[in-house]
């Protein structure tokens, strides 16, 4: 074997531990640190598993909300102002952002992720990315791919149709990794179509490599991988967390048995090494905190989205204020798991307003940590309520709610959350509820309110937004960057979103999200795209035109408000005598544009004529049909403010295996047929089998051995104890043994091999064996 392919060589391969990488000083390596992301950085200051304290930093708002500005400027501010925390703490790079189609407002990740609609992540994305790296910083565009779901995420098979699958989920990375060139791309914990995404060569060669012409290196996600070698083989460059032993005897061996070639692995390692020279980050400056906070904060004013106004905000006095709700005090300002920050001060909504002088009385009204209501509290509240001119409430979704590792069971708010609003609604008509979560949520108390203003999780200064934007200081002019459903079932995937552990079947295909809403004509309670503004917008005038392989669609409104304002300008497009089966319209492109009262101004959006492909199956590739488009200026996707059609060459003789076979329940809601799915996917939905021990079964799944459930009632006790209380038992049971990579430094491929082995065979007969690779010798 050549010299490059020595030990240490191949070792490059898996990090140092899980944060770092490791140096090779021969080729002019060094250690890089990586770090969470992506809405601020979270350093551990022990290495380990689990969700250790992180060194305090900024935490600016979550993903989920800083899409809402639509706003590609503030998400590049954003990554700049990442890059200086970065070049700070001495972090080479930031893995982030997350990019994944929010199929379902289940996904206990959602925070994390920006969107429904591809164009818009991924232009938001790309950005971000621009930011970041401008600064020598890398970043990590996660999750690749079909990572819609946090149950079963570790052994969770994605099963999507080739079509779906490039317009809905693999679009935006396509887009990013294009056009930003992002340093690494994060493989997936999930499999895509049977195959592991750290594995999958369509994913990481055939598309990324050879058709997008991506040049970075792919990272795995935190215990992703499946097979060491066949991740190598495939495309994988890193593999993450590092620190363990073993990669390079698993390497060795596959060159041995010819299961992978030298070349393979020789050019995996040069793209690696590549990659690990790559980073030059600058010098850093001096850090001017205030400037980050500011930012947090004005981060936050832009994107929060104002959903509903009968006449209440702004505020007309700073008096006669009943402040309601535990979240006031103590804010839901961000998500919980990996992006977890630390945060270095946190404002809120009691604070800000006494600093802004209001005179307001406050009341707790519910406690966060319980789910029935606490009369006392709610009497407490009732007495504030009565007695003042205006109710604020702060409510949302407590932490165990929304976090990355589970998904939520439905769309509901905490029971005492949902009967405070009630109450004071019967007491006092002038309510405006201020929400904080990371997803839509059902709002049993909503026509019973005034006002009510999304806040998000907006970071660590949320509070001071928040008052500026009740008090007027600042217009909203945040949009919804996802569908708010009037209730989960209306939601085009619910009855297979996590029926089963192992499995996702995406039959709802292309219909998801406003595409679903729109041709479907389902109504919702607030559509994507929607925003109310303190002033009004007039759309006068839609100029539509060719330019060589564009389109241009100019708009011309006026501000007819008494305030400056911004709109956001939504272009959307549709086909209607489309030959396939196509949205009703999709959105093409957007833009921003500030007005002062009765101004008038323009805004430009240049559509690509690529944008306005759908996935050809038969061609393998992106097609433009032939056709009468029309264009929309839209204020939502719902709210159409200007069209006009233009005739597009094209081809004729479009392709799509999605036609006739959607049924329809009778609830209204639209899927696919197993036996249609199955024709449109190509092969049979896999059938899991429990009995098939494999690096991939689950502690739930060893249960049916009677050694797996001494396990099971064995971590069922230890999850008991005090340190580990905080962790969700879904999120252990549902984990493969693979995972006890994650656990122990000790533990190697080999060490898994035997542990499988006890389960199949035996513990007794095999012990010996597991001595043997955990502490050598015979
Ligand atoms: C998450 C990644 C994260 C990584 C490191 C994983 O569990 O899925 O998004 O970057 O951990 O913390």
């Amino acid at each position: 074997m050549a010299d490059e392919l020595d030990e240490k060589s191949l070792r490059l391969f898996c990090g140092q531990d899980n944060w770092h990488t490791l140096k090779d000083p021969g080729s002019g390596i060094r250690s890089l640190v990586l770090s969470d992301g992506p809405n601020g950085l979270r350093i551990e200051q022990e290495t380990g598993i689990g969700f250790l304290p992180s060194k305090e930093a900024v935490c600016y708002p979550a993903a989920s909300l800083i899409a809402c500005s639509f706003d590609r400027d503030l998400l590049k501010a954003q990554g700049e102002m990442l890059a200086l925390d970065c070049l700070e703490e001495g972090v080479d790079v930031l893995l982030g952002p997350g990019v994944n189609h929010k199929r379902s407002p289940l996904c206990g990740r959602n925070f994390e992720y920006y969107s429904e609609d591809p164009i818009l992540s991924s232009e938001l994305a790309i950005a971000y990315i621009n930011g970041v790296q401008a600064h020598g910083i890398g970043t990590s565009l996660k999750h690749y791919a079909a990572n819609s779901r946090e149950k079963g995420r570790l052994v969770q098979d994605s099963i999507v149709d080739e079509r779906t699958l490039h317009e809905l989920y693999l679009r935006q990375f396509e887009r990013v990794m294009k056009t930003a060139e992002p340093w690494s791309v994060m493989a997936a914990y999930n499999k895509l179509n049977g195959t592991h995404c750290t594995e999958n060569r369509y994913l990481l060669k055939d598309l990324a490599r050879d058709k997008w012409g991506y040049r970075g290196i792919f990272v795995s996600d935190w215990g992703a991988v499946h097979d060491p070698a066949v991740s190598v083989k495939n495309g994988l460059n890193l593999q993450m967390p590092g620190g363990h032993r073993g990669i390079a005897v698993r390497l060795k061996k596959a060159l041995a048995e010819n299961r992978i070639t030298e070349t393979e692995v020789r050019e995996n390692l040069a793209c690696l090494k590549a990659g690990l020279q790559a980073l030059h980050p600058e010098e850093k400056t001096e850090y001017d905190l205030k400037a980050h906070l500011d930012f947090a904060r004005q981060a936050a004013e832009k994107s929060a989205v104002l959903l509903k106004n009968e006449d209440i905000l702004p505020l007309k006095k700073t008096a006669g204020i009943a402040l309601i709700g535990a979240f006031a005090k103590h804010p839901r300002y961000q998500g919980t798991g990996s992006s977890r920050v630390n945060a270095i001060q946190v404002d809120s909504v009691y604070a800000a307003m006494e600093a802004a002088g209001y005179d307001f009385t406050y009341a707790e009204g519910y406690h966060p940590e319980l789910d029935i209501s606490d009369l006392v509290l709610v009497q407490q509240a009732l007495l504030a309520a009565k007695a003042a001119d205006t109710v604020i409430v702060v409510a949302g979704l407590p932490d165990r709610y929304e976090a990355e590792g589970y998904d939520r069971r439905d769309m509901s708010m905490p029971e005492n959350q949902n009967h405070l609003i009630g109450e004071l609604a019967k007491v006092n008509p002038n309510i405006v509820v201020v929400l904080q979560c990371g997803a839509p949520v059902e709002m049993p108390w909503l026509d019973q309110v005034k006002g009510l203003l999304y806040m998000g999780l907006s970071g660590c200064q949320g509070g001071a937004a928040a008052v500026n934007l009740l008090g007027g200081k600042v217009n909203p002019s945040g949009r919804l960057a996802e569908t708010w459903p009037l209730k989960l079932t209306d939601t085009p995937c619910y009855r297979y979103f996590d029926d089963d552990l192992h499995m996702a079947e995406y039959r709802e295909a292309i219909f998801s999200g406003y595409r679903y809403y729109t041709s479907m004509q389902v109504p919702v309670c607030y559509p994507f795209g929607y925003g109310l503004s303190y002033s009004a917008f007039r759309y006068d005038r839609m100029d539509v035109r060719q330019e060589d392989d564009a389109v241009m669609v100019t708009v011309q409104l006026t501000n007819t408000g008494d305030r400056p304002g911004r709109e956001i300008v939504q272009i959307y497009a549709g086909l209607p005598e489309s030959r396939i089966v196509r949205p009703r319209r999709e959105l093409k492109g957007f833009a921003a544009i500030d007005l002062k009262p009765q101004e008038s101004g323009e805004v430009s959006v240049r559509i690509p004529l690529t944008d306005l492909a759908y996935y050809d199956v038969q061609k393998k590739d992106w097609a433009v049909e032939a056709g009468t488009y029309t264009f929309a200026a839209c204020a939502s996707a719902a709210e159409i403010r200007l069209q006009a059609d233009m005739e597009i060459a094209g081809i004729t003789d479009p392709f799509s295996r999605l036609a006739e076979d959607y049924i329809r329940y009778e609830d209204g809601s639209v899927a696919i047929d197993r036996i249609a799915f199955e024709q449109l996917v190509g092969h049979p939905v896999p059938r899991w089998h429990r009995q098939d021990f494999d690096v991939d079964t689950t502690v739930d799944d060893l249960a049916v051995t009677g050694l797996g459930r001494r396990l099971h009632r064995l971590i069922r006790r230890i999850l008991k104890k005090d340190k580990w209380r905080h962790v969700e038992g879904s999120m252990v049971f549902e984990a493969p043994v693979r995972m006890l990579f994650m656990l122990s430094q000790k533990v190697t491929w080999d060490t898994l091999d035997v542990v499988l082995d006890m389960f199949r065979h035996g513990f007794f007969r095999n012990l010996h064996k597991l001595r043997r690779t955990l502490y050598g010798g015979r």
